[in-house]
């Protein structure tokens, strides 16, 4: 039996403006591909007598007429829903099965059965030698719903990660400690998705993982490591310490309210284990929001923090929430400088399914009628409280131009290789993605 699995194309944001395109082409942002987990996840749960095949439509162009497949697997975050939709069509009117899985079909399963033969809420591993047995017996389920399963069984496995082509992606690999979060913050996805409460991999398996990675950095894709309970202290510390050892770059995302808790030792083993940038998410929390109501306490704090142990910054600033207002867009500039981070990227808050944030719009009947190919955070999704949906537009396109449009290539080679090492830098992989 023969599986192909498919990775929707989703439009980033150098993908819908030209000039921004121009503008960043020398910044490596804005059309960041990294090698992602979820694919490969499954593919190390595929029974071995079936052969695997990925089309990730960002680096190759998906044949509909090529059927030299039996099962069709495509799994998808929200903003490429509406492609994933499109794919699944043109698949089954040639007469092949479709499965679903991922984020997005699993905070909107019945949106999703609409589309596939077979969907899968929750995690596949728990399910996806069923989905494959009742593919061949034609006894497909329209739904599996694994969302109270218990997170890394004994059906974990090694993430196959050669799956995806070496050209195209940075040459990070991504690795997962932990499922799920306890803190629930109302516009994030991982409760919803994975529960909200933390179950973390045996140590072992992640630092014999992270050793034998092919790549000389890793991003961890969990906020974890600098959680302040002393579960997530005791976890992260042993952690760091072991993978300290094994010299490669470590980057890793957060937010002002994490690092401010965070514990001076957790943040000196995060710089030890050669953390080489924190990629700090502002203006999305509520500590952090409050620097549109004239209160930069949290995210001084923050950068003040994390520069403090030698560790490069990357600001991630969040427009559009309900503190938001036109005259933001200049002084985000200023204030951005004034914190003299490496780099910084802007996005558009949007209400993802599934969360709390999304719930309160839709009851305040806020929500606009868009396609979820708009929710990749360069558009705007619903009706903004202090300035209209017009201006959030524009003024977000143009906050992308000034900030980077006054940089000398020079600057800007300095900055990115700041942020990311230039090993990382080196084996970014422009050319090939067309
Ligand atoms: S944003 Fe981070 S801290 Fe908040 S719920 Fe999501 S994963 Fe947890």
């Amino acid at each position: 039996m023969k599986i192909r699995f498919i990775f929707p194309k989703w439009q980033k944001l150098l993908d819908q403006d030209e000039d921004l395109s121009r503008t960043l082409a020398g910044y490596e942002i804005g059309n960041f591909r990294m090698p992602g987990l979820a694919v490969p996840s499954v593919a190390a749960a595929t029974p071995h007598d079936c052969q695997i095949e990925l089309v990730d439509e960002h680096t190759q162009s998906l044949d509909f007429d090529n059927l030299d497949f039996d099962l069709a697997a495509i799994s998808f975050f929200t903003p490429q829903a509406s492609r994933a939709y499109e794919i699944a069509i043109q698949i089954r009117k040639r007469g092949k099965k479709v499965v679903f899985g991922g984020l997005h079909p699993t905070l909107l399963p019945f949106e999703a059965m609409k589309h596939a033969d077979a969907v899968c809420a929750g995690m596949a591993e728990p399910c996806w030698t069923d989905i494959i047995t009742d593919f061949k017996h034609n006894r497909l389920k329209p739904l599996y719903d694994t969302r109270s399963a218990v997170p890394y069984s004994s059906q974990y496995h090694t993430p196959v990660r050669s799956l995806w082509q070496k050209k195209g992606y940075v040459q990070i690999g991504v690795v997962q400690i932990s499922r799920g979060c306890t803190y629930r913050c109302p516009y994030c996805v991982v409760p919803p998705y994975a529960g909200d409460d933390i179950v973390y991999r045996p140590l072992d398996d992640v630092v014999a993982e992270i050793a034998a990675l092919d790549y000389p950095s890793f991003y961890v894709a969990d906020e974890n490591l600098i959680f302040s309970s002393a579960r997530d202290s005791q976890y992260a510390s042993a952690l760091l310490r072991q993978i300290a050892h094994l010299k490669k770059r470590l980057f890793i995302a957060s937010f002002p309210f994490l690092i401010n808790r965070a514990a001076d030792n957790i943040m000196e083993l995060l710089a030890n284990a050669g953390c080489t940038q924190i990629y700090l998410v502002t203006g999305l929390d509520s500590e952090s929001e409050k620097m549109y109501a004239g209160d930069t306490t949290a995210v001084d704090q923050a950068v003040k923090k994390i520069r403090s142990f030698g560790i490069p910054v990357m600001t991630s600033f969040c427009v559009g929430s309900d503190l938001f207002e036109e005259k933001h867009f200049s002084w985000l500039i200023d204030y951005s400088d004034s914190l003299e981070t490496d780099l910084a990227e802007f996005f558009i808050s949007t209400p993802y399914p599934g969360t709390s944030v999304r719930a309160r719009l839709a009851g305040e009947r806020r929500l606009l009628d868009v396609p979820w190919s708009k929710y990749n955070g360069a558009n705007v999704t619903y009706r903004p409280a202090r300035i209209s949906e017009r201006e959030l537009a524009h003024g977000f396109r143009n906050l992308w131009l000034k900030y980077y449009g006054r940089l000398s290539r020079f600057e800007a080679y300095k900055r990115i290789t700041r942020c990311f090492g230039a090993s990382v830098l080196k084996t970014f992989e422009r050319k090939a993605t067309g």
